[in-house]
């Protein structure tokens, strides 16, 4: 991804803000060539949403394939893949229903206050997802036990359009996720992840608009979503994976493979 891109998507952004909620279709795409497993983006995110220790809502898996000699290593970022068929509200919906919701954007919403007055919905949300994209708040912090909490995780955060702290337990209990940085899209900028992305591998913008970068890249031939086949539909698209496996044939390759 260049300067332009990074460009063309605030661009993307903003004539996406212009159009009402229920005509916006935000995607995600990751170029897994372009992955370096820095972590940057999950570090990003953890602070981004005061994430609850050890968690984040974003995690960079190492991926390993092929067979000796042909092996190939690389980085497959994931989180909450904002599934149009949710298989975490279908199962929170039996217990709670609606504790889970569904914008017309298409970003999965998790009602804290009715997540947390029926944990069983929370247990089975997360149970059901098959992207292990939830992570629940056990109201810990980093720097407990020391003579103070840093502010760094008592301060005050926005997700779902809601100022939200983890001061004092306020969400010990709720199960949590990637929101896509709705709290930053409104404002105009990218998620955090994207912005923070130090191998330029992670795109996003309106899906519903064929002019957006988005559009383009997953109409690319090899585009492909984890687990589609379960029909959970997800939001979240993966480029790359054809190239990755010619690399391995074509050695020796070279940047310009993947970084036009
Ligand atoms: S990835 Fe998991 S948490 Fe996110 S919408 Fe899909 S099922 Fe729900
Ligand atoms: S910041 Fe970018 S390059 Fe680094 S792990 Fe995350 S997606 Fe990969």
């Amino acid at each position: 991804m260049s300067r332009g891109e990074i460009q063309r998507m605030h661009e993307d952004l903003s004539r996406a803000l212009k159009k009402p909620e229920d005509e916006r279709s935000w995607v995600m795409v990751v170029d897994v060539r372009k992955c370096v497993g820095c972590h940057a983006c999950s570090v990003s995110c953890m602070a981004e949403n005061v994430a609850p220790p050890g968690s984040s809502y974003r995690v960079v898996f190492e991926v390993e394939s092929g067979e000796y000699p042909t092996l190939d290593r690389f980085f497959m970022p994931t989180n909450c893949q904002q599934c149009d068929k949710p298989p975490c509200k279908a199962a929170a919906d039996k217990i709670a229903k609606d504790a889970i919701t569904k914008r017309k954007d298409g970003i999965v919403v998790f009602n804290y206050e009715k997540l947390k007055k029926n944990p069983k919905a929370g247990e089975a949300a997360q149970k059901a997802c098959p992207y292990t994209a939830i992570v629940a708040d056990d109201g810990t912090f980093y720097t407990e036990n020391t003579p103070v909490l840093e502010p760094y995780e008592t301060r005050s955060f926005f997700e779902y359009g809601k100022k939200l702290t983890r001061k004092g337990g306020a969400l010990k209990g709720a199960i949590r996720k990637c929101t896509f940085c709705l709290h930053r899209l409104r404002e105009g900028m990218l998620p955090a992840c994207v912005s923070t992305c130090i191998g330029r591998a992670m795109y996003f913008g309106d899906g519903s608009d064929p002019k957006s970068l988005v559009s383009e890249l997953i109409s690319k031939k090899g585009v492909w979503r984890i687990k589609s086949g379960e029909g959970t539909e997800p939001r979240v698209y993966y480029l790359g994976f054809e190239t990755r496996t010619k690399m391995i044939q074509i050695t020796p390759t070279t940047c310009l493979e993947c970084h036009e």
